[in-house]
């Protein structure tokens, strides 16, 4: 049996036990779960009990879930908001989050494990090499969502850092001429990751030279993510945490003698 508050959760990337505890425990006691029908696996729906109500907001807009929100909670009941990945990346929790607040409703955040880890999982990628790119710049193509200007991939770009493009696995010629534009290599490996931690996941590797190629040969328009970076390469230096003639806080240089607190 549930009780009024609404918690927004992070589904996860796809695979249905990617999902936390704390998220999935929610959906166990929840009276209503809105999920974001277009991304998030239906899979997740299991963990439902079988009085629960279920919506999909792929087929609504704001005012609807809210309205579902606001008869859920004048009827003192539990509702889940449950969103793909993680709730704070392209998940539009803000706009609702402002309107519950300004109808004194309660909420709560649970996040969850973005697709940009799970990409990384399944190119078993380290996203911040040594020696090669300690930042991750997380973006997208701008779309029909503009994307402010000091902010377009061709100025991202001039860092060469790694970099993780949502909602832009359909524009991949844009994103190419952008990226290459701005100041990487032809050379520079990139890859494509669709639908990551699901059973059709499909990674494809290549160089950004070759990305709108990549993507077309392989008819991939959506649920994906594109990756770039020289990290996807061979070349790295070996970590400072791991070197052990380097001291941290939880272990001495070697030879020192002293113990890991
Ligand atoms: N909050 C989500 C992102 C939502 S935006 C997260 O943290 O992952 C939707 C975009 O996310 C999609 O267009 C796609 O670019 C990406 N995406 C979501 N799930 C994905 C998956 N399993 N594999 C690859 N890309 C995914």
């Amino acid at each position: 049996m549930g009780y009024k508050m609404v918690d927004f959760v992070g589904a996860g990337p796809g695979a249905e036990d990617l999902i936390t505890v704390r998220g999935m425990k929610l959906l166990q006691e929840a009276d209503c779960v809105i999920y974001a029908g277009s991304l998030v696996n239906p899979g997740l729906l299991s963990y439902t009990g079988e009085n629960c109500a279920v919506y999909n907001s792929a087929t609504m807009h704001l005012e609807e879930v809210l309205g579902v929100i606001e008869e859920m909670e004048a009827k003192g009941k539990h509702t889940v908001r449950l969103h793909t990945g993680d709730p704070s990346l392209y998940g539009a929790i803000r706009e609702q989050i402002d309107a519950l607040r300004m109808r004194g409703i309660s909420y709560r955040i649970c996040p969850g494990v973005s697709s940009f880890c799970g990409a990384a999982a399944a190119l078993s990628a380290e996203y911040t090499l040594p020696g090669v790119s300690q930042s991750v710049i997380i973006t997208r193509m701008e779309g029909r969502t503009s994307v402010p200007e000091r902010e377009k991939l061709h100025r991202l770009a001039v860092h060469g850092a790694t970099m993780v493009l949502f909602l832009s696995s359909g524009m991949t010629a844009k994103v190419q001429e952008e990226l290459l534009q701005g100041g990487y290599q032809g050379e520079t490996p990139c890859a494509i990751v669709y639908k990551a931690t699901w059973e059709e996941e499909k990674v494809i590797r290549g160089r950004l030279c070759e990305l709108c190629k990549l993507a077309e040969e392989n008819q991939i328009t959506k649920t994906a993510l594109i990756v770039v970076g020289d990290v996807l390469g061979e070349d790295y230096e070996l970590s400072k945490l791991y070197d052990k003639h380097f001291e941290t806080g939880y272990r001495t240089a070697a030879g020192t003698g002293a113990e890991e607190s």
